[in-house]
């Protein structure tokens, strides 16, 4: 069974497949009416998936490759591809399909939303973390001085998974969108947590029935709350979960040392540590940091972390006010709730190694 489904944005309505071997046929599934079909992808994907994806198309496709990894997210990437769309006759009636993972979905949904005020585009996304990213329309690219810095709400016109592709996902970035997925479990769904738990491993990608079963369930959980939410002024800032921690170690190690969802995995543990002494409640934080670290995650804050600098990092957090911290905590499971924490009690808990 190949899930098909929609997802209501303000601009329009979009489907999102999830189809075994889709890559082959893509050309199939989307509009014909276009001029031009403009193919943006990176340095890693483009060896092992562009030529399949080509091949489906009846009309020559146009193809920007960009180095693969974050620092492509940046203005000048930017700017390139809005140049070589120009030099190509890349037009209004065009399509942007970002084949990729959530680094191609972001700059190439940021460049469909910005070049001539705004084209279509389709994400075929290449990484489970891109579960996360291909869906809900925030686009966007960083700025030397903060990520995603700059970017627009442009829905993509589909989105199109081909659970094959993450065949090839190198093992941290399979475990690394797997924490993304667990977030959502544990802010929203908890079955869908249960049965990560029972069923797959963030040290394997698992074969492509649980695939397809791990990225339908997950999409709707990201639907679920974009649709609620989709400018992010309410729930979806519970989508932050583990990431006031997550983003301060990240940036503290030296970005590339953890990836995100590793980042994101320690920082779900410490705010669910933060929560059983905010809530005194009995949510067993114990029983879950156990269970991701089963599933292969590593949870105590690393090794030589200067508290100071992660406080001071945590201040800084987006979802911050005023100089005081943030979290997104659990009073139970799929009962988060945004609440700010006390320095002191944080300084304590990340003194004693988090977890
Ligand atoms: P990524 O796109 O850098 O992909 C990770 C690595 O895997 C890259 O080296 C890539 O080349 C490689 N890769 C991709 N697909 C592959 C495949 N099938 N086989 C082998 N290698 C493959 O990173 P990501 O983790 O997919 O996404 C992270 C980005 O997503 C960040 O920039 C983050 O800000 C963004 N993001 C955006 C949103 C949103 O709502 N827009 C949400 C979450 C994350
Ligand atoms: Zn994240």
């Amino acid at each position: 069974m190949s899930p098909e489904f929609t997802v209501r944005a303000s601009s329009h309505t979009y489907p999102v497949i999830i189809e075994p071997g889709c890559r082959h046929k893509l050309y199939e599934k989307i509009n014909h009416s276009y001029s031009q079909y403009f193919i943006i992808t990176d340095t890693n994907v483009s060896p092992l998936y562009l030529e399949e994806v080509k091949r489906s198309f009846k009309k020559t496709a146009v193809v920007y490759t960009i180095p693969a990894g974050e620092g492509s997210k940046s203005l000048e990437q930017f700017e390139k591809i809005c140049s070589f769309a120009l030099d190509h006759g890349i037009d209004r009636n065009s399509v942007i399909i970002a084949l990729g993972g959530g680094v191609v979905g972001d700059i190439a949904g940021f460049s469909a939303a910005s070049y001539m005020r705004g084209i279509d585009f389709i994400q075929v996304p290449t990484t489970l973390l891109a579960h996360d990213s291909s869906v809900g329309g925030k686009t966007g690219i960083n700025l030397p001085g903060g990520k995603n810095m700059i970017g627009a709400f442009h829905a993509p016109k589909a989105v199109m998974f081909d659970p094959e592709v993450f065949h090839t996902l190198p093992e941290r970035e399979w475990r690394s969108g797997l924490a993304e997925v667990i977030k959502h479990g544990l802010i929203y769904d908890y079955s869908l947590y249960s049965w990560v738990c029972e069923n797959v491993s963030a040290r394997q990608v698992p074969d492509t029935s649980k695939l397809v079963y791990l990225l339908e369930r997950s999409v709707k959980v990201k639907r679920a709350i974009v649709e609620s939410d989709e400018k992010e002024k309410g729930i979806r800032a519970f989508l932050n979960f583990g990431h006031t921690l997550g983003h301060a170690i990240e940036a503290e190690a030296g970005y590339g040392l953890w990836t995100h969802g590793e980042a994101v995995a320690m920082g779900m543990a410490f705010a669910l540590k933060v929560s059983e002494e905010v809530f005194q409640t009995s949510l067993d934080s114990g029983k879950i940091i156990n269970q991701l670290e089963q599933l292969g995650y590593h949870t105590s804050l690393p090794e030589n972390m200067n508290t100071d600098r992660l406080i001071d990092r945590m201040k800084r957090d987006k979802k911050g006010i005023n100089g005081q911290i943030r979290f997104v905590l659990l009073e139970a499971p799929e009962r988060p709730k945004l609440v700010s924490v006390e320095e002191g009690m944080l300084r304590n808990l990340i003194q004693i190694g988090g977890v």
